[in-house]
């Protein structure tokens, strides 16, 4: 079994990545087991967030890390609010109050396309100078109100394209089967296995 620390504190994150490994002979722990410090996402894309939460989590951890970076692109929004979706309401981030703030900013929108975004990095060490980067996205529209019970985040608000559920509507095997991080993390075990990691 190999060790791998998850770099996410996201507790929906957390659960769709346990499902999404349970196959592969990687034991994940989340860094809250680690008592790992926050990282401070300063960078101005998924991909530049995701390998500062992974290296941050590999440097206190000395194990291997993923991390991952997502959020929802809002055309209509000219892309908001992309990386700044945990705190589109401001902080402590609050998933509810992110998504009431995307219908209010919606109200009145012909154009209601959007996507989630998803960037998985894999870092073998801290200092990893080649760290794997995997990308996904899931088209979609934004619902005029919010639908559904399950899933986390902006799910109860955004229509999956070509499907009558919201992605709070399905269930989580449907959910990371289509999602974006689902199909990322296809990516990245493919990517791993071939350089022999797992
Ligand atoms: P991060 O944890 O800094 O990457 O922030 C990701 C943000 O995008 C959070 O607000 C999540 O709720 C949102 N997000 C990412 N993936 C999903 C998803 O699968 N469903 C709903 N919201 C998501």
């Amino acid at each position: 079994m190999k060790k791998i620390v998850l770099a996410t504190g996201n507790a929906g994150k957390v659960k769709e990545f346990a499902t999404l490994l349970a196959d592969f002979p990687i034991q994940v722990s989340p860094q809250s087991e680690f008592n790992v410090p926050e990282a401070i996402e300063d960078g101005l894309t998924f991909v530049e967030n995701a390998i500062i939460k992974a290296r941050n989590a590999a440097k206190a951890t000395g194990l291997p890390a993923i991390a991952d970076d997502s959020g929802i692109e809002v055309d209509a929004l000219n892309g908001k609010p992309g990386i700044y979706s945990a705190r589109f309401a401001g902080e402590p981030s609050n998933a509810e109050n992110n998504w009431r703030k995307l219908l209010i900013e919606m109200e009145g929108k012909a154009d209601r396309s959007a996507r989630f975004q998803c960037v998985l990095v894999f870092m073998r060490h801290s200092e990893d100078p080649t760290p794997i980067i995997c990308q996904a996205s899931w088209e979609g529209e934004i619902l005029d109100h919010a639908r559904g019970e399950q899933g986390h985040g902006y799910d109860p608000v955004f229509q999956v394209r070509g499907d009558t559920r919201s992605a709070a509507e399905m269930d989580a095997d449907t959910k990371n089967r289509l999602s974006h991080r689902g199909k990322a993390m296809k990516l990245l075990l493919d990517a791993m296995k071939e350089q022999g990691i797992i």
